[in-house]
C-alpha cells in the first residue's frame, strides 16, 4: 500500500537558450511537479558559463528553496533532484545533483535508480584510489564519467555505462551542455519537452513536469540514449549496446503521478484498467466501491464503470501532514491512520464496501484502514488490491521491505484475509496485469520474480 512502499527520486534538467536565462527557477517549479517521487530532500545546481552554483537540502523543494533565493541563482542550464535514499545515507551530503571538478571542467549529475554492481564498481574506483563524499551508487557514475572522461563527456558516459549495471536515468550538466541518460533497460522514465517560443529544452522524470513548465511533450528517452542538448540544439546518441526496455511497472501501479503519460501509457488509465480488470475476475456484491486515496482512486473508477456498482468516496486524506509530521505519543503514532485518513460515515455506516489500493505490501496500514472503516459502521469490506502479490524485492531503486516482511511471502491468501480482518481479499492476478500491459515492456520482477539481470543474493 502506499505508505509502506517509497518513492524513489525525480531528475530535472532545463537548458535554457537565452544566456541570461535562469533556469534554476523552471527547475524550481519542475521539481514541485515531481515531489511525489521523493521527499526526504531536493537540490538544485545551476550552470553559469561554467560556473556550478550547487544548492540543496533536507525536505521537500519548496522548504529548501524561497523563490527570492532565485534573483541571485543564474545559470541557463541547471538540473535538479527530490530524492528518497533508497542506497546511501539520508544525508544532506548525499542529497543530490552531486558535483565534480575534473578534466572535462565542472560536471553535475543526478539519478533516478539503483546499480546492482554498485558495491563492486566502488570496490573497483577505490583500489584505483578513488575518493568519495558520499555512500550513494550515484557518486560512481559521476567518478566513472570523470575518469573515462580524457575524449569528451560523451565518451566518458558510453564508458561509464559500459561498466555500471542496473537502473539509471541520468541527467548531466556541464559548462555548455544538458544531457539526459536513460539505463539500456529503461527502468524509470525520462521525457523531453520544448520550452514555448524556442527558448530551449527541458529533461524530466515525468511528464507532469513539462506541463507544471508549460513545455511540449517531444518523446521519451529511449533505453540506452544518450540525449545532448547544447547552442545547437538537441542530438542523439543512440544505444552502443542491445537494449530490452523493461520500464518498472510500479511506476505505473503506484509511483508516478495520474495524469503523467510513461513511455506512451496514461498512468490514469493504465490504473483504471486494472480496476475493470479485477471487477472481471470475480464478482462481488456491494453496495459500494472506494478507494485508498490517492492511488487508488483510478482503478476504484475503473471497477466500478465495469461492475456497475457505484463509486464513492469513504476516506479522506489529510492533506497537510508533510512528511515531518510527528506524532508525539505512542497511542497517537499508532492511529495516525484517522489522522491521515478521515472517514465519511454517512457513504460507509451499514454499508457492504469494496475498498481498493494500488497495491499490498506489508499490509500493516490496510489492516489499519479496515479496522477505521468497521468502526465507521460497514457492514462488509471487501479488499482488492490492484496489482498482484508482492512477493519479491526491488533492486533497481524502489525501496519495497526485505523479502521477509512482505505479506505476501509470509501469509497465504487466507491467512492474508484473516490478518486484515476483511470479509475477502482479492489481487489483480498476473495474468490480467500482463493483459493490461498489452506488451512485454515491463519489468514485473517484484510480482513474479523475475528481474531482468543478475542481481545480487542479498535481499
Ligand atoms: S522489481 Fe518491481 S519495483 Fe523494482 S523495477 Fe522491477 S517492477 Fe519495479
Amino acid at each position: 500500500m502506499s505508505s509502506e512502499i517509497h518513492e524513489e527520486c525525480g531528475v530535472i534538467g532545463v537548458y535554457c537558450n537565452d544566456e541570461n536565462a535562469n533556469a534554476a527557477h523552471f527547475v524550481y517549479y519542475g521539481l514541485y511537479a515531481l515531489q511525489h517521487r521523493g521527499q526526504e530532500s531536493a537540490g538544485i545546481a545551476a550552470n553559469n558559463k561554467g560556473e556550478m552554483d550547487l544548492r540543496k537540502g533536507l525536505g521537500l523543494a519548496g522548504e529548501v528553496f524561497r523563490t527570492e533565493r532565485f534573483d541571485n541563482f543564474p545559470g541557463n542550464i541547471a538540473i535538479g533532484h527530490v530524492r528518497y535514499s533508497t542506497a546511501g545515507d539520508a544525508s544532506v551530503r548525499s542529497a543530490q545533483p552531486l558535483a565534480a571538478f575534473c578534466r572535462l571542467g565542472e560536471i553535475a549529475l543526478a539519478h533516478n535508480g539503483n546499480l546492482v554492481n554498485a558495491e563492486s564498481l566502488r570496490d573497483m574506483l577505490t583500489d584505483e584510489g578513488g575518493i568519495f563524499h558520499t555512500t550513494s551508487d550515484s557518486e560512481s557514475i559521476l567518478n566513472l564519467i570523470c575518469q573515462h572522461g580524457a575524449r569528451g563527456i560523451e565518451a566518458g558516459i558510453k564508458n561509464a555505462m559500459s561498466l555500471i549495471k542496473g537502473a539509471y536515468s541520468l541527467v548531466i550538466t556541464t559548462a555548455d551542455k544538458l544531457i539526459g541518460v536513460r539505463d539500456p533497460y529503461g527502468f524509470h522514465p525520462l521525457c523531453i519537452g520544448k520550452l514555448q517560443n524556442e527558448a530551449g529544452y527541458v529533461l524530466a522524470s515525468e511528464t507532469c513536469a513539462l506541463e507544471a513548465l508549460d513545455a511540449d511533450f517531444v518523446r521519451d528517452v529511449e533505453p540506452g540514449e544518450i540525449i545532448i542538448i547544447n547552442r545547437e540544439g538537441l542530438t542523439v546518441i543512440p544505444p552502443s549496446s542491445v537494449c530490452r526496455k523493461k520500464l518498472c511497472v510500479f511506476e505505473l501501479v503506484y509511483f508516478a503521478r495520474p495524469d503523467s503519460i510513461v513511455d506512451g501509457v496514461s498512468v490514469y488509465d493504465f490504473r483504471r484498467r486494472c480496476g475493470m480488470k479485477l471487477a472481471a475476475q470475480r464478482k462481488i456484491e456491494a453496495d459500494v466501491v472506494m478507494a485508498v486515496p490517492d492511488s487508488g482512486i483510478p482503478a476504484a473508477i475503473g471497477y466500478a464503470e465495469a461492475s456497475g456498482i457505484p463509486y464513492g468516496e469513504g476516506l479522506i486524506k489529510n492533506k497537510y501532514m508533510g512528511r515531518t509530521f510527528i506524532l508525539p505519543v505512542q497511542k497517537m503514532r499508532d492511529d495516525a491512520v484517522r489522522i491521515k485518513l478521515a472517514t465519511i460515515k454517512h457513504n460507509i455506516e451499514n454499508k457492504r464496501l469494496i475498498i481498493i489500493d494500488d497495491s499490498i505490501v506489508r499490509g500493516t496500514t490496510l489492516r489499519r484502514i479496515v479496522k477505521h472503516l468497521r468502526d465507521a459502521g460497514a457492514k462488509e469490506i471487501h479488499v482488492c488490491s490492484a496489482s498482484p502479490e508482492v512477493k519479491f524485492s526491488c533492486y533497481f531503486g524502489i525501496d519495497t521491505p526485505h523479502r521477509e516482511k512482505l505479506i505476501a511471502v509470509q501469509k497465504s491468501p487466507e491467512e492474508i484475509r484473516e490478518y486484515l480482518e476483511a470479509d475477502s481479499v482479492t489481487y489483480l492476478s498476473e495474468e490480467s496485469l500482463r493483459e493490461v500491459c498489452e506488451q512485454d515492456l515491463y519489468c514485473k520482477a517484484c510480482f513474479d520474480g523475475n528481474y531482468p539481470m543478475e542481481v545480487p543474493a542479498s535481499l
